[in-house]
């Protein structure tokens, strides 16, 4: 048996075609939604991720500004741009890319992403939301992870999902929006063990961890579902996941490929979330209501 092949590209066509339909409804008001990217790297995967935001918005007809800072910039000038750009009345999302340069803490930036902006659930201030159930936009990752299963009715209800990654972009808040779903969510990290010792029985993995090839047939049985959501770029400039495809489709029952996969629809919810901003900034409405659920379920239904 093969796994079958759960590309995200037709999901992200339904949310691209939802952003353009919104977009053109703004337009009707005189509102251009406009989404910032602050960026300070030199790193390959980080341009590719950029472009491939930037490349979408211009399709979809959302503005979207590129700060790049440079490999050397500071916390200061990184801080100093998040607070105009909170404070900017074009700007309606703000997405800070990581990684940042050495000695740059990214915990000390995100917080001054202003909530209402935060498309990409950064701020501490929206994670905590997202634990408690609280108005907030989740990030656009973990978000799309979930719509993903959810489209491909792969239910995660009653089910074991097992999380490879605690990272507060990734991990932690897809364990949340899974724990929301009445999934039993196990975490796994570099320090949790052999892998196979929690992924052998899940029903769901998925992987974040960032490791080419981490995960291989073997951490996995036939009814298990895989989604990879790592990013690696390879010596040859070619993009891989965090799973080893020859092995895990021999084995498994379900894939998301890379690229085409987590990675398309999570750039079509990043501008979803800034239409959705736009929106509410311009009717002053607040953040979307009943977060994680009602995002899910909008999306699903
Ligand atoms: P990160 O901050 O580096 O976190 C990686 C996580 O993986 C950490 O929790 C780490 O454990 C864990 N890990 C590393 N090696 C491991 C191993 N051998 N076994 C088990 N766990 C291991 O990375 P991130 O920002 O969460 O991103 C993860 C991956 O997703 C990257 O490839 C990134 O490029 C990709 N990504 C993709 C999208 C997309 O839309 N497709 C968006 C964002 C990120 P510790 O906590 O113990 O260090």
């Amino acid at each position: 048996m093969s796994a079958a092949e759960l590309s995200g590209k037709p999901l992200a066509g339904l949310f691209q075609q939802k952003v353009q339909d919104q977009v053109r409804s703004l337009e009707l008001d005189g509102v251009r939604p406009v989404v910032a990217v602050v960026m300070a790297t030199a790193g390959e995967s980080t341009r590719w991720y950029v472009r491939s935001i930037e490349r979408a918005a211009e399709r979809a007809g959302v503005g979207c500004r590129i700060v790049d800072l440079g490999h050397d910039a500071t916390e200061p000038v990184l801080a100093s741009v998040l607070r105009d750009l909170s404070a900017e009345p074009s700007v309606n999302g703000i997405i800070l890319q990581t990684p940042l340069p050495a000695g740059v803490r990214t915990d000390n930036l995100v917080g001054l992403i202003a909530p209402e902006k935060d498309v990409d659930g950064a701020n501490p201030l929206s994670l905590g939301r997202l634990a408690v159930g609280q108005p907030a936009f989740a990030p656009a990752t973990a978000r799309s992870v979930v719509e993903i299963l959810d489209h491909y009715q792969v239910p995660v209800a009653g089910k074991g999902v097992v999380v490879v990654g605690r990272s507060a972009v990734v991990g932690k808040p897809l364990s949340l929006l899974l724990l929301a779903r009445d999934a039993a969510v196990t975490v796994c990290h570099s320090r949790s063990g052999p892998l196979e010792r929690y992924t052998k029985d899940a029903d769901v993995v998925v992987v974040a961890a960032g490791r080419a090839g981490l995960l291989t047939g073997r951490h996995v049985s036939s009814r298990t579902v895989v989604v990879d959501v790592g990013t690696n770029v390879l010596a040859d400039g070619s993009l891989v996941g965090d799973v080893d495809k020859a092995s895990v489709t021999g084995t498994a029952a379900g894939l998301t490929p890379v690229p085409g996969g987590v990675g398309s629809v999570t750039t079509a919810l990043l501008l979803l979330h800034t239409v959705e901003a736009a929106r509410r900034q311009s009717s002053s409405l607040p953040l979307p209501d009943g977060a994680l659920e009602a995002q899910v379920l909008e999306a699903a239904g």
